[in-house]
């Protein structure tokens, strides 16, 4: 068995016989006074140590890391401008209720309704909002008109309505 050494002065490797350990040598490499030492690093292939494997690369913490990675994706999908964007139409049904029917205007004259001296302004009034139907109501205004009174032969201000319906 060999003894394998440096050379402390040129490092060079030197491979003397275990039977000149500690004798007194000139190098062959550099030619300085060396002292072959008693051991050495000697011939046997001995491997140097694994290392450990790095922590990070076990499988918990990976598997640890994708969930985190998932859990931050679903807000990313449940966006709410998407719910917004599919906002739904209005139903079909409001359509064609409307479809068939015009808006229209009916003016009742409070002059108009009196009927032998008597007034049937709110009668009449009463009556046609009931043919309408409550439904098909969009407004009610009051207008202003003057006529001519043959009774009194004078132009009296008179009052009336101006119903606006669906029909
Ligand atoms: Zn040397």
């Amino acid at each position: 068995m060999d003894i394998v050494f440096n050379c402390p002065n040129c490092d060079q490797e030197l491979a003397v016989d275990q039977s000149g350990a500690g004798t007194q040598i000139d190098c062959p490499a550099c030619g300085e006074h060396i002292t072959i030492p008693s051991t050495g690093k000697v011939t046997t292939n001995s491997l140097p140590p694994v290392p450990p494997p790095p922590v990070a690369a076990s499988p918990i913490a990976s598997s640890a890391a994708a969930k985190v990675e998932l859990h931050l994706k679903v807000p990313v999908r449940d966006k709410p401008a998407e719910s917004l964007i599919n906002k739904p139409k209005p139903p079909l049904e409001v359509v064609q209720k409307g479809a068939g029917k015009r808006i229209r205007t009916r003016t009742i004259r409070h002059a108009a309704c009196i009927e032998s001296g008597h007034d049937k302004f709110d009668e009449k009034v009463s009556e046609f909002l009931q043919e309408v139907g409550e439904g098909n109501l969009v407004s009610i205004h009051v207008v202003n008109y003057e006529h001519f009174d043959v009774g009194i032969q004078k132009i009296v201000t008179d009052y009336g309505v101006l119903i606006v319906y669906r029909g």
